[in-house]
């Protein structure tokens, strides 16, 4: 268990420095974020930040959500897809979506 722990964290740690380099990463609902605040200790592994599409905060835990890093050029792109195309347009173009399968998610989630 402390060993899977050991890999995750590692893992999480690279996450991080990825994100501290490129600004941006991509929340767990497919949603382009410009990084805020971080915080890197004992129990807290999470990046805060604003939400390109609706402006909202938002927080990941990288070790859980393992939040994707994005660079500012795609995290324009996400937000002009959001505000032409909705979260449809982003679970289906950035988060392997298909159409179908996003709107059965919708139904089961409603
Ligand atoms: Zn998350």
């Amino acid at each position: 268990m402390a060993y899977v722990w050991r890999i995750r964290k590692k893992r999480a740690k690279r996450l991080l420095n990825e994100i501290l380099e490129t600004g941006y990463f991509v929340n767990c609902n497919f949603h382009p974020v410009r990084l805020t605040e971080y915080g890197w200790n004992k129990w807290d592994h999470d990046v805060d930040g604003i939400a390109l599409t609706n402006g909202g905060k938002c927080s990941c835990c990288l070790v859980n959500c393992v939040p994707e890093p994005i660079t500012e050029r795609v995290a324009m792109e996400m937000a002009y897809v959001w505000h032409t195309e909705g979260d449809k347009g982003l679970a289906v173009r950035y988060g392997g979506y298909t159409p179908e399968a996003y709107d059965e998610f919708q139904r089961m989630w409603r």
